[in-house]
Formats: C-alpha cells, structure tokens, sequence
C-alpha cells in the first residue's frame, strides 16, 4: 500500500483541503513551523501568534483523530527552518512513496515547490486550492480578452455562478449594488457594539512567550491577542458576527471613530485566510438572515459584495497577474516611508489613532486601511515597496495574495488601474465627513493651505498637479482636474508647499 507524506501550510488550516481529502491509513501529515516563514517580512507579533497557535491546535485535532501527524516545532534543534527541507527532512525515514500538497497562496511559496521537485526523490502532486468560491480556471475564462478587469461586473457573475442574493436570474431587491446606502457618518450618539474577544487559551499563551522571546523586534503588541485560533472560536466569532453586528453592517461600513477599531466589521479575515472558516458558508449564513428578515438587504448585500466579490476578485488577479505584479511603479512614486507608520508618533489625530490600533491589534478596518494609512502613502508618493512591506507586517490577515491587490493596486494605485478604475485620493474634508477625528486634531481640516491646514489638503493638490501627466486622461478623473485648471496660477507654491510637507512628514526621496 503506497504510503503519501500530505504537507499542510499555516494558512491551510481546512479540515477539507484538497492535500488532506484522501487521507489513508499509513499516510503521515507534516506540519512546520520555520523561521524562512516568520521572517521572510517581519510580521506584527500577533500574526506570529496566529499562524503558529492555530497550526498547533490544528495538528492536535488531526492526531486526535488518529492522523499520523509529525509536527516540527519552531526550536526543534533539527528544523531545517525552511518548508522544502522540512519536507526532505521528513521523507528521510524512508516508507513515503509521495507528497501530496495543496496549491500555496504565494507566488514565493510556488517558487519554493518548484525547487522542492527538483531536490525531492519522489514526485510531488500538488492540488487545486478549492477553498475559494472561484476556480482559477473560472476567473482566468473571466478575465481572458477584456479589456479592464473590474470587480463589479465579476461580482455579478459570482452571484449568478452561485446564485447566492438572486431571484432567478435577477438579484434581489431588483439592484446588484447597495453600496450607496452604505456611506453614512456614525452620529455621536450611535455607540458602536460591545465585541466578543477570545481569551487566549494555554497553546496561544505558550506561542506569545515563544514570540515575545524570538520575535521581540517585530512590529505590534501582543498584550491584546483576541483572535480566534481554533475552527470553533472562529464559529463563534462568525456567530456573534451574524446575529449581533450583521444587521448594521451596512450602514456604517465605511464610518471611522477614534479609539474604535472595530464598529460593524465582521473581524473574520484571519481566520478566512487561514483555513478555519469557509467563504461560501460565510455568504450563505449572510444571505439565510435577508432571507428571513432578520438583516436589511443592504447589510447583507454589502457584506457579501466583501467576500464574493472583493476577496474571490483580488485572489483572481494576483494570481493572474504573477509575480511582476508587484513590481510595477505607475505613479514612479520615490519617497521613503514616513516613521510614524510604525511610531504613530505624529499630530495628525486619524494617522495616530490608525497606527496605534494597527500596533494594539494588527487590526485596522477597510476604510482606516484605503483613506487614512493607504490615502497618505498615495499622496505622499511612498514607494510600492515600502509601503507593500508595512501593509504586510502590519496586519492579522496580511496575506500576500490578498495584501498586495489591496495596497498595490487599490490603495497606491501602482498597478496603472488594474484593481481600482481610479486612484482613490482624497483631502481631509472625506476624513472628516467619514470619522470624528478632526474634532481633536491639532490641524484644521477646513484649511487648506498654510501654517495649521490639514497635510491632507495640501498633499491632495500637490498629487494631483504632480500626476497630471499620468491621470488627467482618466475619465473617472476628470471632475478634479476641472479644479486643477482653475487654480493654475497656484500649482507653482502648492507643489512647493506639498514638497516641503513631504520632507517634513518623513516622505524623503529614497537614495
Ligand atoms: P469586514 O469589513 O467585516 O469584511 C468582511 C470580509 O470581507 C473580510 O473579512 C474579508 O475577508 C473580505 N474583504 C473585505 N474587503 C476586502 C478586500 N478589499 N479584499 C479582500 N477581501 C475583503 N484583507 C486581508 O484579508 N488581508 C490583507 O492583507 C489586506 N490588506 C489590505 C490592505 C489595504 C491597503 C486595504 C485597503 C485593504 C486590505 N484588506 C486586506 C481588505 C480589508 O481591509 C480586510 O479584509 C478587512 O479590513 C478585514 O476585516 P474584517 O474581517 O472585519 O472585514
Ligand atoms: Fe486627519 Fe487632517 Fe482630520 Fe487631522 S484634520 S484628523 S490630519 S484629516
């Protein structure tokens, strides 16, 4: 009986991956924990904290089940401290026929697999990730010979592929899109839900020493660590999400408040993305609560737009787009990274409060995320690599499949208008119409130029003039270069009002 050594990756925590479907008796799973991992960017702690706790608690609900798991621990003296050695280390023992694994995320992890088939003495399948909603074969047939790939229009084909929100083949309510219902201000009086935290169990409390001890210099704290590492929490946390929060989601999706990071957001993305809850049950939990009336239709419309279309969307082009996605600069953005990405060490309120929940919880919702951190590294003209890296040490649920269309595409707009039509730039005054910051903040949003004006005002202008070259032809840009054309007698002392604010903020041309 040919016995299979099946390799399961930290983010491949499903009890129906494709390498674990046909697991026989004999076969062995592999399990590692390896610095090339940890380290390949310096993850925020708690990420560390997740990954390794979750693939823990994983591997002890495989032996449970009487699955031959060998689980290499990350100060195992013998861990090669890579994946293709763990897996060569693991096939010394002899009596392994093959391995068996499931498609990575990553494109670095693709390239690891290919070195491992040339090193390894026997054949390595490797499986489809089918824990997406959309085959790649779907999105690539999808996006074969259109001219510009945009999510909404992929989205309606996923709610018609699954027939998830739709009556027939129309969608429900009669509009695909709810998101114009989806943009209000959270009034002070509205006071944001009381959320479920997870208490850290033994295994995440053993984890946090082992990452405090070996990982002390990484971004974030840990002291906050609430995040489920179990498919059980992550059910929980789901559960609380759908029956608690769902109802509202809509309506203050895209508000901000200070001090609360997580208002009507589901906080699901790091278990999503580690295997332990599944996109399509997700949707479908979501939709069951339109369906009997116990959340509006623009709630669960906006929520599942999240899910089936974003996620399923920005997976699709990553992988389509390879690895030279990343590398393109269409804005030539050239400035460093300003320190008070990590320090939170500024006067602007938003980008304060933005950092310090970042640091507390590696967690910031999507707006935070898109307006504030992703808005300024636009504006200031940060370079891709530089700001690719922080949004992947800085989050739970960095991925870089996920984190690189995110910050790459929507955010920086450095894929030319792949992901996003249009660069998504914006003056304080959206800051201050989305969130209560500017009511503290040291500057004054309604100034636009000069000693104690809003660094967003300025910066916005100076953007605009120093790309129009590159983004005046953009249709979907042409209302502010009407604005741009009738202060042309300013462009010369805004540039250098914006110039001048670029260096003082940390935004320094890279040598
Ligand atoms: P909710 O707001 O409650 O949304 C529900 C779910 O929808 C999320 O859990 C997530 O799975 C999905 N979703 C929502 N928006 C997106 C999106 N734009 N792309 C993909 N999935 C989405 N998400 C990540 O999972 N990993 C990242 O590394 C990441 N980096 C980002 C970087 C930038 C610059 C921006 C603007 C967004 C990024 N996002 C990323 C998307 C989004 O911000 C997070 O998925 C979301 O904030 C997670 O919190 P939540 O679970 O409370 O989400
Ligand atoms: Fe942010 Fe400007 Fe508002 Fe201050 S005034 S909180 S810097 S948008």
């Amino acid at each position: 009986m040919p016995r299979t050594l099946r390799l399961v990756l930290g983010d491949q925590l499903s009890d129906n991956l494709s390498a674990l479907r046909d697991l026989a008796p004999g076969d062995r799973v592999l399990m590692a924990e390896v610095m090339a991992e940890a380290t390949y960017v310096r993850h925020h702690k708690q990420k560390l904290v997740l990954v390794f706790a979750a693939m823990r608690r994983f591997a002890d609900r495989l032996s449970e089940r009487g699955v031959d798991v060998r689980y290499v621990r990350l100060d195992d003296p013998d861990n090669t401290q890579d994946i293709p050695g763990e897996v060569l280390r693991a096939l010394e023992d002899g009596g392994l026929d093959r391995i068996v694994a499931t498609q990575p995320g990553e494109h670095r992890l693709t390239r690891a697999f290919e070195s491992l088939v040339l090193q390894a003495p026997v054949p390595l399948e490797v499986r489809p990730d089918d824990r997406f909603i959309c085959p790649r074969p779907v999105f690539e047939a999808w996006a074969r010979d259109r001219r510009e790939l945009r999510m909404e229009f992929f989205y309606r084909d996923m709610r018609r592929r699954t027939g998830l929100l739709m009556d027939g083949d129309k969608p429900v309510g009669g509009r695909w899109n709810y998101d114009a219902e989806n943009r209000k201000r959270l009034p002070r009086t509205v006071r944001p839900p009381d959320r479920l935290r997870i208490a850290p169990g033994p295994v995440v409390q053993d984890v946090i020493r082992l990452v405090e001890a070996r990982f002390s210099d990484h971004f974030g704290d840990t002291a906050m660590f609430g995040w489920a590492t179990s498919h059980a929490e992550a059910q929980s946390l789901l559960a609380h999400f759908i029956a608690d929060i769902l109802p509202d989601f809509g309506d203050w999706q895209d508000s901000m408040k200070g001090g609360e990071p997580f208002l009507w957001h589901a906080r699901i993305s790091a278990a999503l993305n580690i295997g332990l809850l599944d996109p399509l049950d997700i949707c479908r939990r979501a939709e069951a609560e339109y369906r009997v009336g116990r959340a509006p239709l623009n709630a669960v419309e906006g929520f599942v737009r999240q899910i089936l279309g974003w996620r399923e969307f920005v997976r699709g082009v990553y992988d389509l787009k390879g690895e030279d996605y990343v590398r393109s600069n269409a804005l030539e953005a050239d400035r460093t990274l300003p320190g008070a990405f990590w320090s939170g060490d500024t006067e602007m309120a938003c980008v304060r409060d933005v950092v310090g929940v970042t640091q507390r919880h590696a967690y910031a919702h999507h707006i935070q995320r898109l307006m504030v951190t992703g808005n300024l590294a636009l504006l200031l003209g940060v370079h891709p690599d530089e700001i690719n890296a922080w949004y992947m040490m800085a989050y739970i649920d960095a991925f870089e499949w996920v984190e690189a269309p995110n910050t790459h595409g929507m955010a920086i707009y450095a894929d030319g208008g792949i992901v996003g039509s249009k660069p998504y730039a914006a003056s304080g005054a959206y800051i201050n119409r989305m969130s209560d910051y500017c009511a503290g903040c040291v500057y004054d949003v309604a100034r636009k130029r000069g000693e104690g004006a809003c660094p967003f005002n300025v910066l916005y202008w100076d953007f605009l003039i120093r790309n129009q070259r590159r983004l005046e032809g953009n249709p979907r840009m042409a209302l502010p270069y009407r604005a741009v054309a009738a202060m042309a007698a300013d462009h010369d002392s805004i540039r250098a009002e914006g110039e001048a604010l670029r260096m003082r903020l940390g935004a320094a041309p890279r040598t």
